[in-house]
């Protein structure tokens, strides 16, 4: 069965909760959305059950420090894996060239050669720009360039095995010009840093980041079935749901989940 696993909920800086990443599974194999900024991918991805040769595609959006830094333990445990004789296969790492770069210069001076040495050969990267279309497990993925203006970011959507649409859009707000990608779609990612209420006391616009009440707003013009927000602040992760729900019903009549980390959604 497909189900959404989520690895993190949180904006950069949070320190309560992982950052944002979450994986997409066909009930066997897990696409990897994004790795949060650490080595708690590992024990998020362990507290879900989800053993590291079920992982062989990872979707990095963009190099921001939150969402990338977690590649460098992705590709050591899976390298550790090979060299044990534990991981059948190819980790596929599918990101825009400025990402590769980053990565292979942060894994070779961070990591020892017995991990480097399967980057190209077991670990591969898999280069994608605007618009192209890559199988990966049961789903054709569209990736396409978000249009940030701080950092090159892709975000992606796919048809799920019953025709629904689920669409995922970076770590920044909806832009008209995704309108194509988001439009109709069951489940939408978008990025919610805080409460519209509590936007003095966190500054999401300063970020290029929006509020539940946009992110609402967002989906009630797509005419999105299902709004998934994330990204947020973690100063209210204990209430977070319950006032992100209530906040959000008044801009949007569709469902609203607000998951919290280690939730899994069932599509
Ligand atoms: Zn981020």
């Amino acid at each position: 069965m497909e189900a959404i696993n989520i690895l993190g909920t949180g904006s950069a800086m949070v320190t309560k909760c992982y950052n944002t990443c979450f994986t997409l599974s066909n009930g066997e194999e897990h696409f990897l959305v994004d790795t949060g900024g650490g080595n708690t991918i590992l024990a998020n991805l362990e507290k879900l059950n989800i053993n590291m040769d079920k992982v062989h595609h990872v979707f990095i959006s963009h190099k921001h420090n939150d969402h990338i830094t977690g590649i460098i333990w992705i590709i050591r445990a899976v390298a550790q894996q090979i060299t044990d004789g534990k991981y059948d296969g190819n980790l596929e790492i599918y990101c825009h060239k400025a990402n590769i770069e980053a990565i292979n210069t942060v894994t070779s001076l961070l990591l020892e050669n017995k991990f480097t040495k399967y980057i190209g050969d077991r670990i591969i990267f898999c280069e994608i720009y605007d618009r192209c279309k890559i199988s990966i497990l049961d789903w054709e993925v569209e990736f396409f360039d978000i249009r940030s203006t701080k950092c090159l970011q892709f975000g992606f959507n796919t048809l799920l095995s019953k025709g629904e649409k689920i669409t995922f859009l970076g770590d920044e707000p909806y832009r008209e010009e995704l309108f194509e990608f988001a439009s109709n779609a069951d489940y939408l990612f978008h990025e919610a840093f805080c409460l519209y209420s509590q936007r003095d006391i966190f500054k999401p616009y300063e970020k290029h980041h929006a509020t539940v009440k946009e992110a609402c707003e967002n989906a009630a013009k797509l005419k999105v079935k299902n709004l998934i927000m994330y990204h947020t602040e973690d100063r209210n992760l204990t209430d977070r749901k319950k006032l992100y729900t209530e906040e959000g019903m008044e801009f949007f009549n569709g469902n609203i989940l607000v998951p919290d980390d280690l939730e899994i959604i069932n599509l």
